[in-house]
């Protein structure tokens, strides 16, 4: 069973192609990374994927739901992280949460269990009644994926997810994912242009200027293209693609 199913899928801004007909799944449980340079199109595949923007061309499918016909049923499968980040500085940890559950017609009780069970499982329940303000960029992120789990979600989008933050915590919220990930079973899709944030075990999407370029296990991918990692996304993405 897969997570999240693309067939297919173009997107222009007016004249401008942004993505060519992309195709790709991410089956249940797995961490697959989307690598792409600055301008490849990521962040329009998750603004496609959250229905921000309505599908042109081709189909999504999210836990089996499209998105075009079942989009209730979709989006209550998907947790979003985006690249820029959404949280009230000046609210707690926890105001930011329930906030959040407020705009979702959650019951106050139903709510607080909720938000206890994120807590704990991001680690942040000793931080809880603190302003985000104070928190370093790892904890915010980590407070934005408490909140984009709050309604259980099966996949997990996050939009560069790393960016500002320093090496160590860019290393603990990858690994953080990838638990996630093996232990509770949540599919996850983790867009970045870093490749030393994919795992050879990872399935890798590589985006080039709107199109697929590759993919498969990274590892895979690697030798495939040129041996290593580094000198396969240089391989794929060093030249213009031919329309
Ligand atoms: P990435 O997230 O991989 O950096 P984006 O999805 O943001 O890439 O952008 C893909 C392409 O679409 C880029 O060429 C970018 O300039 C263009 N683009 C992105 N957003 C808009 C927009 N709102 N209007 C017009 N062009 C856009
Ligand atoms: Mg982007």
């Amino acid at each position: 069973m897969n997570a999240l199913e693309v067939s297919d899928l173009s997107f222009a801004y007016g004249a401008r192609e942004a993505l060519r007909q992309i195709h790709f799944s991410v089956p249940a449980g797995r961490f697959a990374a989307l690598l792409g340079p600055n301008g490849a199109g990521k962040s329009t595949l998750i603004a496609l994927l959250t229905r921000l923007y309505d599908v042109q061309r081709g189909e999504i499918r999210v836990g089996g739901h499209s998105l075009r016909t079942s989009p209730r049923q979709a989006l209550r499968q998907l947790g979003v992280v985006f690249q820029q980040s959404t949280l009230d500085l000046d609210l707690s940890v926890e105001q930011n949460l329930r906030y959040h559950l407020a705009l979702h017609g959650v019951s106050r009780r139903q709510g607080c269990a909720r938000v206890d069970a994120e807590l704990a499982r991001q680690q942040l329940t000793e931080r809880r009644h603190e302003r985000v303000r104070n928190l370093n960029g790892g904890h915010r992120r980590r407070v934005e994926i408490a909140r984009a789990l709050l309604h259980e979600p099966r996949l997990l989008l996050l939009d560069e997810p790393s960016v500002g933050l320093d090496p160590a915590s860019r290393q603990a919220l990858g690994q953080h994912i990838r638990q996630l990930c093996n232990e509770h079973g949540i599919s996850v899709l983790w867009t970045t242009h870093l490749l030393d944030e994919v795992q050879p075990s990872d399935d890798l999407l590589i985006v080039h200027q709107g199109r697929l370029v590759a993919s498969g296990r990274a590892e895979d991918v690697s030798e495939e293209h040129g041996g290593s990692l580094g000198s396969a996304f240089h391989r794929l993405t060093a030249s213009g693609v031919a329309a």
